[in-house]
């Protein structure tokens, strides 16, 4: 089942290839001095260069807008990037003065001489915002994912680069003392990292990655794959096994440790797929990293940990197949793509369109299988992509999403 998908979903953001070193225009450092210097003029400051556009999250949810949508064709999300003057507008309305130690530097565009920045405004109600003359909207993170077309380049580049805003902003909310000492601190390098305001601790804090392994199990005739469900998950979802690594333990191990704490089944080989970045988390973790392994199983019999699983069965390749088969999930985008353009025109309030993993699949399927935003998606997909191929070809499986 082939997806054109260039990148994981939240990986292959367009700003942040290179870092530009600090004597640079468009370095954090240059770029963060040159704010310092503007934010007072405004609004009559002159248009700098590089010029800066900035990204407004309230509680983790990106401002965006929408197009495109006439009836006959998916509307578009886009994210609703707004000048200094328009944001410290939009702080005003919150009560808040802009000051430069509130922005969050993003990366560059040097092509379009352009930094982008990240604010948190804290708006209590995510009204639809009348800015520019487009309607804007705060929407969760999960529900872009899910709207996000994964064959369109510039859009997953959106989506990627409203997580790793999000992840940074997050960061902030949740490092606000240091761990040291206990004294508040401040943020450095453009809020790329914090530091202890004690000046006798000075320690510095760097923003949070919360490593987490991901494994689809597969049996040692290669013919049957491991799923799992958690009771969080919506009906009839079936995913891979996860959990965090925990201190003083190796990829492979965490891969071993969890199957057996979670299933009762022994791993014997672990074979790397590829990693993805997830800032769709709690926000007490603002990103966690998902990385992809196939684990090969040395056991067969399941005995599942209830307090972690729901259940946990071997499922045919036949049966794995059928499930990504049925599953709408180019419908589920369209539709969550209509939805954000309801809200963004005032039409839909509701919210609470971040249900996990929103796929409508067919009535005929009895199982369905995350979308391919998640890593799970494409771990699954490698696998039935291999066919029935003998076990030996296991290796090849890392190979073949080598352009992940
Ligand atoms: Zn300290």
């Amino acid at each position: 089942m082939s997806m054109n998908l260039r990148t994981h979903a939240f990986a292959g953001n367009p700003l942040r290839s290179k870092t530009p070193k600090s004597t640079d225009l468009f370095s954090p450092t240059s770029a963060f001095e040159s704010l310092k210097t503007l934010i007072p003029l405004i609004p009559n400051h002159p248009t700098p260069s590089p010029d800066f556009k900035v990204l407004p999250f309230s509680k983790g949810r990106p401002l965006v807008f929408s197009s495109g949508g006439d009836g006959s064709t998916t509307p578009i999300w886009h994210l609703g990037w707004i000048s200094l003057g328009d944001c410290k507008v939009l702080l005003g309305s919150c009560g808040v003065d802009l000051s430069e130690d509130s922005l969050v530097y993003l990366g560059p565009k040097t092509e379009d001489d352009l930094v982008y920045w990240a604010v948190d405004v804290l708006e209590e109600n995510g009204v639809v915002t009348e800015l520019g003359g487009r309607k804007l909207c705060f929407v969760e993170l999960r529900t872009l994912m899910v709207a996000a077309d994964w064959a369109d380049q510039r859009a997953m580049g959106e989506l990627a680069i409203a997580g790793h805003a999000r992840a940074l902003l997050e960061w902030h909310n949740v490092s606000r003392f240091c761990g040291s000492c206990g004294s508040g601190t401040v943020p450095r390098e453009a809020g790329r990292r914090k530091q202890c305001s004690n000046e006798t601790c000075k320690k510095r804090v760097y923003p949070r990655v919360d490593p987490v392994v991901i494994m689809l199990v597969i049996d040692r005739e290669n013919d049957r794959a491991l799923l799992s469900r958690q009771s969080r998950f919506v009906p009839r979802m079936w995913s891979c096994l996860a959990g965090f690594i925990e201190p003083g333990e190796s990829l492979e191990e965490a891969v071993r440790r969890e199957t057996w704490e979670e299933t009762g089944i022994e791993v014997g080989e672990v074979v790397y797929h590829s990693s993805q970045p997830w800032p769709v988390g709690p926000s007490s973790m603002p990103c966690q990293l998902m990385l992809g392994f196939f684990a090969f199983a040395k056991t067969l019999e399941i005995n599942v940990d209830k307090e972690e699983l729901e259940d946990a069965q071997w499922h045919s390749r036949e049966d794995v197949k059928k499930a990504l088969t049925f599953a709408e999930y180019r419908k589920a985008q369209r539709t969550m793509a209509s939805k954000i353009e309801q809200i963004c025109n005032g039409v839909e309030r509701s919210q609470s369109l971040s249900s996990d993993f929103n796929v409508e699949s067919g009535e005929l399927a009895p199982m369905f299988i995350p979308g391919p935003f998640a890593i799970a998606h494409h771990l699954i997909s490698t696998w039935i992509d291999q066919g029935s191929s003998d076990v030996h070809s296991k290796q090849q499986a890392s190979v073949s999403l080598s352009s992940l």
